[in-house]
């Protein structure tokens, strides 16, 4: 089943199209945004299955974002993976402390990225 729904959050506008790309060949519905409020009253709205974050956003970042989302009982079912430049040791971590179900280091291996998108699909699908 691909008819999965991502949205993408990333103020990038090379990376965004990047994710999108990969995405729409895989068939998922692409949802946008280029902030962390904006990329939060579109999951209200759709209820993506996942949604990548990007971490350096302007105005609330995407760590912000996540503890938000997964403290809210509408949102908190939903994958967040975060999808970040930071590799630095410890930064996994934060973003794992923040409500992360999964962490995507940039630049993105494109060949493992459409592996790892039907992986936090099936998280998805799981009941916790
Ligand atoms: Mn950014």
């Amino acid at each position: 089943m691909k008819n999965k729904t991502f949205l993408i959050i990333e103020d990038n506008q090379l990376n965004m199209k990047l994710v999108r790309t990969l995405l729409q060949l895989e068939n998922y519905n692409v949802l946008e945004a280029t902030t962390a409020e904006n990329g939060i009253g579109l999951a209200r709205r759709h209820r993506p299955d996942v949604i990548l974050m990007d971490i350096q956003l302007p105005g609330m970042d995407g760590l912000e974002a996540t503890r938000l989302i997964k403290n809210d009982p509408e949102l908190q079912d939903i994958v967040v993976v975060a999808l970040t430049s930071f590799v630095m040791p410890g930064d996994k971590e934060k973003a794992l402390d923040a409500g992360c179900d999964g962490y995507i280091p940039k630049p993105i291996d494109i060949h493992e990225f459409g592996i790892m998108l039907a992986q936090y699909c099936d998280q998805n699908g799981r009941e916790t």
